[in-house]
């Protein structure tokens, strides 16, 4: 099944306990050099899994 997942997420966005961080090589604009951001797809945010602490 595919996923939303991109390369910066450390987990798939359906993940359970997973949050969303500021992407830190587009520092959240979801560009980066003028083209959409490869980390984070262009979204600006990232996924990440945070737990239940
Ligand atoms: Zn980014």
């Amino acid at each position: 099944m595919e996923t939303n997942k991109h390369p910066g997420d450390e987990v798939p966005p359906e993940t359970a306990q997973s949050g969303k961080l500021p992407c830190g090589t587009c520092q959240g604009s979801g560009v980066k050099d003028g083209k959409p951001c490869p980390n984070c797809g262009g979204t600006g945010e990232i996924t990440v899994l945070v737990g239940d602490a």
